[in-house]
This record gives C-alpha cells, structure tokens and sequence, in this order.
C-alpha cells in the first residue's frame, strides 16, 4: 500500500482562489467508475434557481473530506468541475523536485483513472520544469 500525504503544508499543490459554490465537488459514485458505478450527488445539496449550490450541513457536521475538498486539482478529485471551480492549483515551490515526483506518483497510483489519464503527463511536466533537484 502507497502512502498519500494529505496534510496540507506538505502537499504537492498549493490551492488559491475561493469557491463560487458550483457544487461539482459534491459528486460520489456508487461504486467503483471502472466498474460502472454511478455518478451521485451528495444527498444535502441543493440548487437555487440561479444554480447556486447549498449544503444542508455546511455550518453543522460536515464531514472533514467536505471541509478539506478539493484538495488536489479538480482533474483529480472532481473532473466534472474542470470547468466551474473557482479554485486553481501550483506545484508547492517548497517540494525538492524528486521529492513531489514521488508524493505525485503515489498519488496516481492509487486512482482509478490512472489508465486514461491526460492530465498525469501535464502534471509531471510542470514539476519538471517548476522545481529543482537540490
Ligand atoms: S467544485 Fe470548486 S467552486 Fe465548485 S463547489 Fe466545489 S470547491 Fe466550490
Ligand atoms: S492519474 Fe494522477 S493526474 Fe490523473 S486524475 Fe489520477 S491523480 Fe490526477
């Protein structure tokens, strides 16, 4: 088993930018997406008539992965919000480059879009040419 850093001083990406509540990062699957899970949305959302989204439980309970998301680009954790997120991601400019080459991997190797990837190669470019070795 691969280890994932998931605490945030030490991730490979840095976020910047604030949410525009498009509520795409509050989609799930049923089951495994290779296996032919389906897409679900998360059962407190709702939409306003202008399609401003609202978490029933946003200022009580929520659980940390809903505090916490998107923590890695939306190709990675949500690719249907590519296009609506208000966030955006750099490489961590503190990472040594083997080092986020590393976490980066380990992180692909536990997705399950791993096979049909695009955006992998875009990703070890960027670190590539964004950080260095010492
Ligand atoms: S996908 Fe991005 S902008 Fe949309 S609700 Fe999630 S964090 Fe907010
Ligand atoms: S394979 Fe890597 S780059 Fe592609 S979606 Fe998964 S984590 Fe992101």
């Amino acid at each position: 088993m691969v280890e994932v850093e998931f605490i945030k001083e030490n991730s490979i990406f840095i976020r910047s930018g604030s949410c525009n509540r498009c509520g795409k990062c509050c989609i799930a699957y049923d089951k495994h997406p290779l296996l032919g899970g389906k897409k679900i949305w998360c059962k407190d959302l709702s939409f306003d008539d202008k399609g401003i989204a609202t978490c029933a439980t946003h200022e009580a309970e929520r659980p940390q992965i809903c505090i916490d998301n998107p923590i890695y680009p939306t190709p990675c954790m949500v690719p249907e919000a590519i296009e609506t997120c208000g966030y955006s991601w750099i490489i961590n400019p503190a990472l040594k480059k083997a080092d986020a080459l590393k976490k980066f991997n380990n992180l692909c190797d536990l997705c399950h879009r791993k096979a049909t990837c695009e955006f992998y190669n875009e990703i070890i470019g960027e670190i590539n040419t964004s950080l260095i070795d010492e």
